[in-house]
C-alpha cells in the first residue's frame, strides 16, 4: 500500500535504553563501589558518562526525542519509590543519613533491615522492587533526579523527555506494608499520590520539560472497573493541572483494552500504544473511539523485547493507517528497549548472514529512526533501507537454519496421542511402586548441590584454554562422585548427580541443541547489577546427540539406589530465551519439546527410571490478560506431555516449579500428567499441600520442607512439623520430601546438615504413620 506523507514531521523516539553500558560498565562500577573499590563520586560520573554516550548515540542515530529519567542505578520502580518518598520505615535512617547507600540497602537489605521484595516486570525477565505502602503512607515529592537528568540531556543540546512510572501502575504494582492487614489495596492511596505527581511534573515543567511521559503498563492487564475509574481519575486530576508539561500516557505489553477509550477521553496531550502483538486490537479499539482528535500518537510499531529485524514494511503500512487517527503520529518501540541487548553488530560469533536478522536495541533504534522517515516522506524516503529489509526477511525465511524439512516433517506429524502417556495414572502408579520399591514419604532433592567456586573456576579454565575437556570433565566426575556418596550417606532415597557440568539450566541445553544462538554480548539486565545473556531461538531445534545421559549413567553406574534424571522443560527453554517470532510459539515449543522427548527416551534406555523435566517458568509466561491464558496453557501443557509421554509406565516422571503461589495453573500442572510435582512449600507451612488438596489433585507431590532462600539450616523437628501439615493434605502414599528448590546456591555446610536432617525427618513422621 502507498502511505501519504503526514502532516507534520513524524518524531522517532525510545521510552528507554539499556542502562548498562557497551561493557556493563555501570555493573562494574556499582558492584565496585559496594565492596569500597571506587567511590560515590566515581561511580556517579562513570553513570552520568553512561547516559551522555546514550543519548549522544540516539542523537546520532536521529531520535528526535530522547528519554531521560530512565536510567537507573538498580530499578526504576525502585526510583519511583524514592520520587514520591515512600521509603519504609525500616531503611529511613539509612536514607536519610546517605541517599545513595540507603538505596542500595533497600534494594538489597543490610544486616538489620531486609530489603524491598523483589518480583517480575510483567512477563518481562526483569525484577522490580516491589513498593510497600498502608494506611499511613505519607507521600513526598523527590523530584531531583528527574530534573537533574534532564538537565544533563538538554545540556548536550537535544530534546528529552522525562519518563516516569505512572501513578496508577505504581500503586497497582505495591503491596502491604509489613504489619499492614493483607487486605490494605494500596489504590486507595491514589489521591495522596497525585498532588506529589503534579508537583514532579511541575518541577519538570519549570526544568523546561514540555513533554513528560507516564508509563502505565498496568492497564494492559485485566482491570476492575474500580481500577479502571482510578486511572480515569488520575489522568482527569492531571490533565487538569495548569502548571503541567504536556502529558504522554504510556501504555506497552499488550492491548489496552477497556483503558483505551479512557485514555483517549481523558485531558492528556498523547498516548503510546504497543502496535506489535497487540496491534489489531489496539487499532480497532482506536478507530472505535473515532481516533485520538488534537492528541499526539506515538506508535510502538519495532517489538521492543525481541531480538529479531522488524517487517519494516508492514510497520510502514500499520503506521500509515495510523495517520487519519491521531493529530500526529510518531514512531517508536513497543516499550522501553531495556529488556533487549546493547548492539547485534557486535556480535562477531554470529556468522553475518545470521546476524543481519537481529535486530538489538541499537538496530530497533535505527529501524525506528527509518520507519519515521519513510513516514514523514512516503516510502520513497526510505527504499533502500525497504529493499534492503526485504532481503533480510527473505534470506531468514528461505534459511535451511529456519526451515530444517526433517524437523518440520516430525512437528507434522505430532498427534494428540504422541502427547499421551498410554497407561493412565494409577496403573503407573503400581507398575513404579513395584519397579522402585521406594519408601513411605521417599527422601528426594530438586536437582542440583552447591556449584562450588571451584567448579565456575574449572568452566573458566575450559573456556580459556588453562584445561582441556578431559581435565574439566574429570573434575565434573570427581564433584558427581562427592554428591552421590554424600546422599547414600546422608540416607537421600532418590539421588541426583548434582547438575555440576551445567552452568546454568537453560544455557547448557541451549548450547547443545541446533537451531539455538548464544551471544558473546547479549546482556541483559534482569534485577540490579545482575545481567543474564539469554539464548536466542534462532532456527528449527533437533537434538545432534544426547545431552546429559552420560553424566546421569556415571552417576547411577556409582550407586544401587535410583539416580534421578535431571532435564530443563520446553516451557522454561522458551520462557528464559529469546524466542522466534516467525512462526507461532507452540511450533517452537513442540520443536523443543520433541528434542527433550529423545532425551528423556535415551535416559530411560541407558536405565535411569526417575526423570524430572523442571518448569519453573509455566506460571511466569502465563499471559497477563485471562483471555489468552487458556491458548498459552493448551500449548505449554502439551509440550511438556510431548516430552514426557515416550516413556515406559514404571518410568516416573517428576516435575518441579519453585513458587508457593500456583492457584491458577493448578488445572495446567494436572494437564502434565507428571507423576510427582516437587513445589515450594517451606515459607508458606505447606499451603501448597492443602491447595492441591483442594483442587483433589490424583498424583504424587513433594512440598518443600527446607527453605533453600536462606542459608538457616532447618531442624529435624521443623521439617518433620511440615511434613505432618503435609500428611493432614496428602496422604502417605502420595507424599514425598523434598527441599524447595535447587541447592545451587547453597554452600556445603548448610546443605549436608539440612538434608541429614530432611531424611531423619522423614524417618520420623515414617514410625507415626
Ligand atoms: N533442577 C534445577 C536445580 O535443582 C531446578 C532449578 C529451578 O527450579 N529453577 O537447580
Ligand atoms: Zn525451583
Amino acid at each position: 500500500m502507498t502511505t501519504k506523507p503526514a502532516a507534520a514531521a513524524a518524531r522517532a523516539t525510545v521510552y528507554g535504553y539499556p542502562r548498562q553500558g557497551q561493557h556493563r560498565e555501570l555493573k562494574k562500577a556499582i558492584e565496585g563501589y559496594w565492596k569500597g573499590r571506587n567511590t560515590a563520586d566515581a561511580l556517579r560520573a562513570t553513570a552520568a558518562e553512561l547516559r551522555r554516550t546514550t543519548w549522544r548515540q540516539l542523537a546520532a542515530a536521529g531520535i528526535d526525542e530522547v528519554p531521560t529519567g530512565d536510567f537507573s542505578y538498580y530499578d526504576h520502580v525502585l526510583d519511583t519509590t524514592v520520587m514520591v518518598g515512600a521509603i519504609p520505615d525500616r531503611h529511613r535512617a539509612a536514607v536519610a543519613a546517605d541517599p545513595l547507600d540507603g538505596y542500595f540497602a533497600m534494594a538489597r537489605g543490610t544486616q538489620d533491615a531486609a530489603p524491598l521484595e523483589m518480583t517480575k516486570w510483567f512477563d518481562t525477565n526483569y525484577h522490580y522492587l516491589v513498593p510497600e505502602l498502608g494506611p499511613d503512607t505519607v507521600f513526598t515529592a523527590h523530584s531531583a533526579k528527574q530534573v537533574a537528568e534532564h538537565a544533563e540531556a538538554r545540556a548536550l543540546g537535544l530534546t528529552a523527555r522525562p519518563v516516569l512510572v505512572g501513578p496508577v501502575t505504581y500503586l497497582l504494582l505495591a503491596k502491604p506494608a509489613p504489619g499492614v492487614a493483607p487486605g490494605f489495596d494500596p489504590l486507595t492511596l491514589l489521591d495522596r499520590l497525585l498532588p506529589v505527581y503534579a508537583e514532579v511534573l511541575a518541577d519538570l515543567r519549570a526544568a523546561g520539560a514540555e513533554w513528560v511521559q507516564l508509563d502505565e503498563p498496568a492497564l494492559v492487564e485485566d482491570r476492575t472497573p474500580a481500577e479502571l475509574s482510578a486511572a480515569a481519575r488520575a489522568y482527569r486530576g492531571l490533565g487538569a493541572l495548569t502548571d503541567r508539561p504536556k502529558l504522554l500516557v504510556a501504555s506497552y505489553f499488550g492491548r489496552l483494552g477497556a483503558a483505551l477509550p479512557l485514555l483517549a477521553k481523558a485531558p492528556v496531550d498523547g498516548l503510546a500504544l504497543d502496535f506489535t502483538e497487540a496491534a489489531a486490537a489496539n487499532l480497532d479499539a482506536l478507530a472505535a473511539v473515532g481516533g485520538l482528535p488534537g492528541k499526539r500518537l506515538v506508535a510502538g510499531v519495532v517489538n521492543g523485547r525481541n531480538v529479531w529485524v522488524d517487517d519494516l514494511g508492514k510497520s510502514l503500512a500499520t503506521l500509515g493507517t495510523l495517520l487519519g487517527l491521531a493529530d500526529r503520529v510518531d514512531v517508536s518501540a513497543s516499550c522501553s528497549l531495556l529488556h533487549v541487548p546493547l548492539d547485534a553488530s557486535a556480535e562477531r560469533d554470529i556468522a553475518p548472514q545470521i546476524r543481519r536478522w537481529l535486530a538489538f536495541a541499537r538496530q530497533k533504534t535505527a529501524e525506528i529512526v527509518t520507519l519515521a522517515r519513510g513516514l514523514s516522506h512516503g516510502p520513497d524516503a526510505i527504499a533502500a533501507e525497504l529493499s534492503a529489509n526485504r532481503a533480510d526477511l527473505a534470506s531468514r525465511a528461505t534459511s535451511p537454519i529456519t526451515r530444517d524439512p526433517a524437523v518440520r516433517a516430525r512437528t507434522a506429524a505430532v498427534t494428540a496421542a504422541d502427547a499421551r502417556r498410554r497407561q493412565p495414572y494409577p496403573e503407573r502408579a503400581a507398575a513404579q511402586r513395584a519397579h522402585l520399591r521406594l519408601p513411605l514419604l521417599p527422601t528426594t532433592t530438586i536437582g542440583s548441590f552447591p556449584q562450588t567456586g571451584d567448579l565456575r573456576t574449572a568452566r573458566a579454565d575450559l573456556r580459556a584454554g588453562r584445561i582441556d575437556t578431559a581435565g574439566y570433565e574429570e573434575r565434573v566426575r570427581a564433584e558427581i562422585q562427592e554428591v552421590i556418596a554424600f546422599q547414600e550417606q546422608a540416607g537421600l532415597d532418590v539421588l541426583v548427580h548434582g547438575e555440576a557440568e551445567r552452568n546454568d539450566m537453560v544455557q547448557y541445553f541451549a548450547e547443545q541443541l541446533t537451531g539455538y544462538l548464544a551471544t558473546q554480548h547479549g546482556w541483559v539486565q534482569s534485577y540490579g547489577t545482575r545481567c543474564v545473556r539469554p539464548p536466542i531461538l534462532a532456527g528449527d531445534i533437533s537434538r545432534p546427540e544426547p545431552m546429559t545421559v552420560r553424566w546421569t549413567s556415571y552417576a547411577q553406574s556409582l550407586t544401587d539406589r535410583p539416580v534421578k534424571g535431571m532435564l530443563t522443560g520446553p516451557v522454561t527453554m522458551l520462557a528464559w530465551s529469546f524466542v522466534r517470532d516467525d512462526q507461532p510459539v507452540a511450533e517452537t515449543a513442540r520443536q523443543v519439546a520433541l528434542a527433550l522427548r529423545d532425551e528423556v527416551n535415551d535416559l530411560e534406555a541407558a536405565g535411569t527410571s526417575v526423570i524430572q523435566v523442571d518448569e519453573p517458568a509455566l506460571r511466569e509466561t502465563l499471559p497477563l490478560r485471562s483471555a489468552d491464558r487458556p491458548a498459552y496453557l493448551e500449548w505449554a501443557t502439551e509440550a511438556f506431555r510431548l516430552t514426557t509421554s515416550g516413556v515406559r509406565p514404571d518410568t516416573q516422571i517428576h516435575t518441579h516449579m519453585c513458587y508457593a503461589e500456583f492457584g491458577d495453573v493448578v488445572r495446567a500442572i494436572d494437564d502434565l500428567d507428571a507423576d510427582v510435582i516437587s513445589l515450594e512449600a517451606a515459607r508458606s507451612h505447606m499451603q501448597v499441600a492443602r491447595e492441591l488438596a483442594a483442587y483433589g489433585y490424583p498424583r504424587e507431590a513433594g512440598p518443600g520442607v527446607y527453605d533453600i532462600h536462606s542459608p538457616r539450616v532447618p531442624g529435624a523437628e521443623e521439617s518433620a512439623d511440615l511434613l505432618r501439615l503435609g500428611l493432614k493434605a496428602i496422604p502417605a502414599e502420595r507424599l514425598w520430601v523434598n527441599p524447595d528448590c535447587g541447592l545451587k546456591t547453597r554452600g556445603w555446610p548448610e546443605v549436608r546438615a539440612s538434608l541429614e536432617n530432611l531424611v531423619a525427618a522423614a524417618r520420623t513422621v515414617r514410625r507415626e504413620i
